[in-house]
């Protein structure tokens, strides 16, 4: 039986982590959850699978979750016990949001263990840091994010890895494709979050319609599947990436052969599927979650994004060309602008002026060091933060 720890379990990745858990009670076990502050969500859940331990990043109601959660159940609170937590298991899902999901990436892939990796932004931020994590005996990265799980699976059909050529990531295209520079001007918060085709998280919700998330997953993409040919890599660079609008979201990436043959994955956009995919791989789950009934009639289409009225995606390659800590800025500058943005503090089309503002004061570090990683996170915060107080 695998044991499981699910980092931010109470959230969109987080719940539909237990549903899959829940569905094949024989073959998983969850010993860790862990949560920001939601204790009362987390005690809930505790009731209902009774793990070993159970964390809080925000210890304020440590102790109300104490007095919830069932006998055998310990409450922990803070980085140290994620990590111990982390180590224990034999994978680990990371739906944490946002940079504070690095402290659960570096600690299972340190120990290697699985990492089911939802959160991008940790492996975005903190790319060299988290690839030397990464070699450790043992660890492996399995992608949970749709498009790189299908990336994942289309490179299983071939065995020699000079021979891919190109990947498409395909993205839904939002709330707002279709949309000029004027009507995006505006558009708000409520309408960002009414994405067509998956319900997620708030924040990656605002990076679907700004196609801030599509260029995370671009540079993701990188990190993942880039490195030369024989250090597990395919030689993959920003060059060799498409992205291309799918708005029925059922082909969920392709990788493209030397021969001219492109493989996609396809199925219904339901996230379970993914996760399922990243607890069972080398194997598979035995529930279809997404799958397609292909006897029904289904036109998908597919075409370029409007890369004028969405600038966040040039941002993202721009950011993920530079390197070093070019795409920690970024990721941090989107998450300070996507906040002020959700509170209704600025404009969504103020979103990208703020990281592309950001982006221009980057000053060249190198994010070798998780030293150097923390101060770019922390200094592109602290710019972003001002460029949102100068505009609201
Ligand atoms: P969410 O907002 O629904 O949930 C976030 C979780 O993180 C919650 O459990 C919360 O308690 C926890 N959390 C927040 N701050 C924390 C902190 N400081 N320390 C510890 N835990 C903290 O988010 P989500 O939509 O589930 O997304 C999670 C991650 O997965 C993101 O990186 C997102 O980009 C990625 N992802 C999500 C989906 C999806 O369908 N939701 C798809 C692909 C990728
Ligand atoms: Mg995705």
């Amino acid at each position: 039986m695998k044991t499981v720890a699910i980092a931010g379990s109470t959230g969109s990745i987080g719940t539909q982590t237990l549903e899959v858990l829940a569905a094949d009670p024989d073959r998983f076990r969850v010993i860790a959850l862990t949560a920001g502050s939601s204790w009362e969500a987390v005690a809930q859940q505790a009731s209902l699978v009774r793990p070993d331990t159970v964390i809080l990043d925000d210890g304020a109601n440590a102790e109300r979750l104490r007095a919830a959660v069932p006998k055998g159940t310990t409450v922990a609170v803070g980085e140290n016990a994620l990590r111990e937590a982390v180590a224990e298991a034999d994978v680990t899902i990371n739906g944490i949001v946002g940079f504070a999901g690095l402290p659960a990436t570096l600690a299972c892939l340190g120990s290697g263990k699985r990492l089911g990796l939802a959160n991008k932004e940790s492996l975005i931020a903190a790319g060299p840091v988290v690839q030397r994590a990464r070699r450790t005996v043992g660890a492996e990265l399995v992608p949970v994010d749709s498009e790189h799980a299908a990336i994942h699976q289309c490179l299983r059909s071939n065995d020699v890895a000079e021979r891919v050529m190109r990947l498409q990531i395909t993205a839904s295209g939002g709330p707002f494709r279709g949309m000029t520079k004027a009507e995006l001007m505006e558009v708000t918060v409520a309408g960002a979050l009414a994405h067509p085709t998956w319900a997620m998280g708030p924040k990656i919700t605002v990076d679907s319609s700004t196609l801030m998330n599509k260029g995370l997953e671009v540079i993701e993409a990188v990190e993942l599947f880039g490195a030369p040919a024989g250090q597990h890599g395919y030689g993959l660079g920003f060059d060799d990436i498409d992205v291309v609008v799918h708005p029925q979201s059922i082909v969920h990436s392709m990788a493209t052969f030397s021969d001219g043959s492109t493989i996609a994955q396809l199925s219904n956009p339901d996230m379970r599927g993914p996760i399922g995919y990243a607890l069972a791989f080398p194997d598979r789950l035995d529930h279809p979650f997404g799958g397609m009934d292909w006897t029904e009639p289904l036109t998908l289409t597919f075409e370029p994004p409007d890369r004028e009225a969405f600038p966040c995606l040039d941002l993202a390659f721009a950011a993920g060309r530079i390197g070093g800590t070019a795409p920690a800025w970024l990721s941090a500058s989107n998450e300070v602008a996507v906040e002020a943005f959700l509170d209704g503090r600025i404009r969504w089309s103020e979103i990208s002026a703020i990281v592309a503002e950001v982006l221009t004061f980057h000053d060249g570090g190198t994010g070798e060091t998780l030293e150097d990683v923390l101060d770019g996170d922390h200094h592109a915060r602290r710019l972003a933060t001002e460029a949102v107080l100068q505009r609201s």
